[in-house]
């Protein structure tokens, strides 16, 4: 037995893996592919202000996903702080506080206050009952996020929504292939924002759209990004720049092409995790939202310390110098970051349910680069590692 512990990198052995598996998708087409494309782009000696693979894209996307308009911009980001300034919103925006930085940044630039509301235990999407509870005079919106891909409660947001007059929109940045009821994500609320970064399941070096089927909204988010030629000019409170690259379109047209290869890969490795990792004590899979699909990009779970014997920091420090690269996901929570803590401390003690998620969920391995043996051989190391937590702990103690 203490044969096996000392053979775990952390405590003295060799890495079980000679290459750093990443945590990310990290999709790449093939170079030859790219290099035709890029041909295209030297030949018209033209990148930029809606090229002729940014409108393919567009008209591709927008088919795709089943909306009226697809705007691609430079990134997820800048399509969020694009969005807050198309809708008008004014005074506060609900978000929660288990996400992204960004979602509650592009809140911040667009020169309004984010107000942090909990998430569900369950499901770890935004908690339908807090943001009920947090809507007052100044709230003049709600921003869902689709967590891990999965997506959040969309219709009781609508209805909350709807109860109180406000808008709902969503920070989709992780969810494009993933649905609720019969429609894809990217159709839901005012719009939606979707990220195409390195990390995620369709991307284009940098870059993400904005989606939505409200033709006005559409004609400011393209005056807003700033693409001259690409529709009539109506009135907005100032312009940005969120142009998107032809470099970028040729990029996302590749990945578009591979997305149902990257998805059903996605899908079977995601199962295959949740095959061998649900059987482990003390570990745990989020629910997903009834009526809703993931596109299962992310592999995430929460480590419960008195079940599995190591806490999540532990395990990640013992798979890091197995070089697998997975990470404690969005610790801390937003209410509790830099500049959040001391801007609003009114909500430091009002998030538990997201406090506990930031101890406890971490974020394996997924995407082009890992293969269904090093997902078996993930999981077993982690078996292993709980069948000897006693041991390792008092080992880790020592070191
Ligand atoms: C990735 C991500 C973003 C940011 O997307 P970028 O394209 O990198 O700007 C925003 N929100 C969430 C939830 C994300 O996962």
């Amino acid at each position: 037995m203490s044969n096996e512990v000392s053979s775990l990198a952390l405590l003295g052995g060799e890495p079980a893996f000679d290459r750093v598996l990443p945590v990310g998708q990290l999709n790449w087409p093939e170079w030859q592919d790219i290099e035709k494309t890029f041909h295209g782009i030297f030949d018209r000696r033209y990148y930029t202000n809606h090229g002729p693979l940014t409108e393919q894209l567009e008209d591709r996307l927008a088919r795709h996903l089943g909306v009226r308009h697809a705007l691609c911009m430079t990134n997820a980001t800048i399509g969020l702080m694009i969005a807050a300034v198309a809708l008008s919103l004014k005074g506060k925006v609900i978000v929660p506080g288990f996400t992204f930085v960004a979602s509650a940044q592009s809140i911040s630039w667009a020169g309004l206050e984010p107000v942090f509301c909990d998430v569900d235990a369950a499901t770890h999407q935004i908690s339908v009952k807090h943001v009920e509870s947090l809507i007052d005079d100044d709230v003049s919106a709600i921003m869902g996020v689709h967590l891990w891909g999965n997506p959040c409660d969309i219709t009781s947001l609508g209805q909350i929504a709807g109860r109180h007059g406000i808008p709902v929109y969503y920070d989709a940045a992780q969810a494009f292939g993933s649905s609720f009821g019969d429609r894809l994500v990217a159709g839901f609320g005012e719009l939606e924002v979707i990220s195409f970064h390195a990390t995620k399941v369709m991307n284009s070096m940098e870059g993400g759209c904005v989606c939505t089927d409200d033709d006005e909204l559409a004609a400011r988010l393209r005056n807003i990004r700033s693409s001259y030629g690409s529709g009539p000019p109506v009135p907005i409170p100032f312009t940005g720049n969120g142009r998107f690259s032809e470099a970028q379109a040729a990029m996302a047209l590749l990945s578009l092409d591979q997305f149902s290869a990257n998805d059903k890969r996605n899908h079977q490795n995601w199962h295959r995790y949740k095959d061998r990792l649900a059987q482990i004590e003390g570990l745990r899979i989020p629910d997903l939202v009834a009526g809703s699909h993931s596109n299962e990009q992310y592999v995430v779970f929460e480590v419960d310390e008195n079940g599995y014997g190591l806490d999540r920091d532990q395990l990640t420090r013992i798979l890091h110098a197995e070089n697998i690269n997975c990470r404690g996901y969005f610790t801390p929570g937003l209410h509790r970051s830099y500049p959040y803590a001391d801007w609003y401390p009114q909500y430091r003690y009002e998030l538990p349910v997201t406090d506990d998620l930031c101890q406890k969920v971490m974020q394996l391995p997924s995407g082009q680069s890992i293969s269904c043996s090093d997902i078996d051989q993930i999981c077993s190391l982690i078996l292993q590692v709980h069948h000897h937590a006693p041991e390792i702990r008092r080992r880790l103690r020592n070191t």
